[in-house]
């Protein structure tokens, strides 16, 4: 009865009800950043601890993994415009496009999910919004997603051609009848609440193996481009900068839970 989360971790999550119970969660209406379950004082509801994945934060990871959707569920919250004035609400699906962790407000680890609106048709605000919030409103948010698919497409592009399609982690090269494929990976991620930016020094040139276990956090680079969780180390050509800040931001949030 008092869980966020319910679901179970062989089956994924089925809902989530967004309360105001951790100071970390961020409501943008078609975008929740979701904080996990755990670690919480259960007086007096403060962070007390780390939380882990486990239990309905591992429920979470698996609805992302297997692109299961979640039933979102917002209660009474003073500090989201989206939030109903009294009671609960049902706002439909959404999917659960990426976890991570990293220190809360609290100082203590906690997780954190992205989910995103599979029928985004919120009722209006209901209550006075401040700019940050209002600005971050659905229409806006299109734009910003068809610019960013354009300008994408040109460096992950640049970044594949730059590499020969060869993957930097294990080196394959993957070649079918319509020519080779890699995959342009960035490091730390674009979007809310990441905000990395679409540049080279943000983009590997990876194989799909290697593209989603380093989206999934199986492995991370180290500063000197050695791989931690995997052996070896990342092939990096001279005339490719790679920003140590986005590979630190990205073992800061993707590292082992
Ligand atoms: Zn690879």
């Amino acid at each position: 009865m008092q869980a966020g989360i319910s679901g179970s971790k062989s089956e994924g999550a089925d809902s989530i009800v967004l309360s105001g119970g951790y100071e970390d969660d961020v409501d943008l209406g078609d975008t929740i950043v979701y904080t996990g379950h755990g670690g919480q004082d259960p007086v007096t509801r403060r962070q007390v601890a780390d939380q882990k994945l486990e239990r309905g934060n591992l429920a979470l990871a698996r609805s992302a993994t297997q692109g299961l959707p979640i039933r979102v569920v917002r209660g009474p919250d003073p500090a989201s415009p989206f939030a109903p004035e009294s009671g609960y609400r049902y706002d439909g699906l959404y999917r659960v496009e990426d976890f991570w962790s990293e220190t809360g407000k609290s100082g203590f680890r906690v997780c954190r999910f992205r989910l995103v609106g599979l029928e985004f048709a919120l009722p209006p605000q209901s209550g006075p919004a401040d700019g940050v919030r209002s600005s971050a409103g659905p229409p806006e948010r299109v734009a910003q997603t068809l610019l960013r698919v354009v300008r994408d497409t040109a460096l992950s592009r640049q970044t594949k051609h730059l590499y020969n399609f060869t993957c930097q982690v294990c080196g394959s090269r993957l070649v079918g009848p319509a020519g080779p494929y890699a995959e342009a990976a960035h490091i730390r991620p674009l979007g809310q609440p990441h905000n990395g930016p679409d540049s080279l020094d943000n983009l590997l040139c990876l194989c799909p193996n290697h593209h989603v276990l380093f989206d999934l956090g199986a492995f991370q680079i180290a500063d000197d481009f050695s791989l931690i969780g995997l052996a070896g180390r990342l092939q990096v050509l001279s005339g490719h900068t790679i920003s140590l800040d986005h590979i630190r931001y990205h073992r800061q949030h993707y590292s082992v839970l």
